[in-house]
């Protein structure tokens, strides 16, 4: 059998397997719903007190600060949509927006924002630099009268660049603005202190952090108030009701707790794999570029451009040498058009259809780097040779 390997970590992980077997017993031996007073219950209530204690821990949080979601996406949402709503008056002639944010977001952050554009609310997309990096400037001069929420990833998805979150959070501290970060692509890989970073909403998802799927949390910090996003019985403090998904928590809390244990290493081990990568395919492949900045970047992300290449085809024939990568982000990659972010930094639309994202995980070993280093010159060399803009 071909050699398999997966350098699409930032699409999803593989659930730990450690994870998995925390997670087995809540399914069908203490399946118990959290809000019953009978052992049951109890047993699936101590379980997910538990895995919260485990996410707060992670990053620098109480324990009462977090809530229990459905994933990243739906923690942007409720984070986003949360506080807007909460703000019952807004003044839409104003000066300045209401919210800020950037052009590179995930889409769960910006077509939130853009949602709430219908609904009468200002929104500023700032832009970013060839680096992807949002200019704590320019946040500066964005604000206005009116501006209540900033909302500036941590790390972009696209092309890893790590945004000066600190810096920003500071600002929005000074002036009374509320600032969420969506630290889905860094939590677990990068230290995080939502004190430090003074930080108010950060959103997690379990299954980019070897988790579940369909299981995330979102940061609240204590005194934050947001509208409900799901009416119902209550849950999480009123804010998302719906019988909470115990085995998706636990694994959540597993996989934090392991990302705590781990967070030196795997970072280690992800950073010396991926400049190891970054050098060789520079080094061994004509007119091929670095996309996102050079060093204030994630630990696993190598994102690069082959002049003449077209970025589908390059992931397909990887996968047939059971290199499994993507182009720009999985998010985008089955539209058409190339990714917002690469737009962003400035790349042309045939630049940006041209590029490859290597995301790295705790599985993947130098061997695996060797393989793609020897394979991919290859395949690039092919494409050129039968493309008509080589
Ligand atoms: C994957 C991702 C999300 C969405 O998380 P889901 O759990 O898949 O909804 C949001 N933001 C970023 C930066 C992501 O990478």
């Amino acid at each position: 059998m071909i050699k398999q390997i997966y350098m699409d970590h930032s699409a999803t992980t593989p659930v730990d397997l450690e994870v998995l077997e925390a997670m087995l017993p809540y399914f069908a031996e203490k399946f118990g719903n959290a809000s019953s007073l009978h052992s049951f219950g109890r047993r699936a209530n101590t379980a997910m007190e538990a895995a919260r204690r485990k996410i707060a821990d992670l990053i620098g949080a109480h324990e009462e600060e977090i809530i229990f979601t459905a994933g990243g996406t739906e923690s942007d949402n409720i984070a986003i949509k949360g506080v807007t709503l909460k703000k019952k008056k807004y003044n839409a002639d104003s000066h300045g927006p209401h919210i800020i944010t950037s052009a590179i977001e995930h889409p769960a952050v910006l077509e939130t924002c853009k949602y709430l554009e219908t609904q009468g609310f200002k929104v500023e997309y700032l832009p970013v630099d060839r680096y992807g990096m949002v200019s704590v400037t320019d946040v500066k001069n964005a604000i206005g009268k009116n501006t209540f929420l900033i909302s500036i990833m941590h790390a972009n998805n696209d092309i890893g660049t790590i945004e000066p979150i600190k810096e920003i959070g500071k600002l929005a501290r000074e002036r009374n603005i509320l600032f969420h970060t969506d630290a889905v692509q860094t939590v677990g890989k990068v230290p995080i202190d939502v004190d430090k970073m003074n930080i108010d909403l950060l959103s997690i998802s379990s299954h980019k952090i070897y988790g579940p799927k369909g299981a995330g949390a979102l940061y609240i910090r204590k005194g934050v108030k947001l509208e409900a996003f799901a009416h119902g019985g209550g849950h999480e403090k009123g804010l998302r009701s719906s019988t909470e998904n115990i085995p998706g928590i636990v694994g959540l809390g597993k996989a934090c707790e392991l990302a705590k244990e781990r967070l030196t290493k795997d970072n280690e081990h992800l950073t010396e794999l991926r400049d190891e990568l970054i050098k060789n395919i520079l080094n061994n492949i004509e007119e091929s570029y670095l996309d996102g900045h050079p060093t204030n970047r994630l630990p696993n992300n190598a994102h690069f451009r082959f002049t003449g290449i077209e970025g589908e085809s390059l992931v397909l024939t990887l996968d047939e040498k059971g290199i499994a990568v993507s182009t720009g982000s999985a998010c985008s990659s089955k539209k058409l058009t190339p990714s917002h972010v690469l737009l962003a930094i400035g790349l042309t639309m045939v630049e940006a259809h041209s590029s490859l994202r290597l995301t790295l995980g705790r599985g993947n070993t130098k061997e695996d780097v060797e393989y793609v280093t020897n394979v991919l010159p290859d395949v690039v060399k092919r494409l050129r040779d039968i493309s008509p803009i080589w």
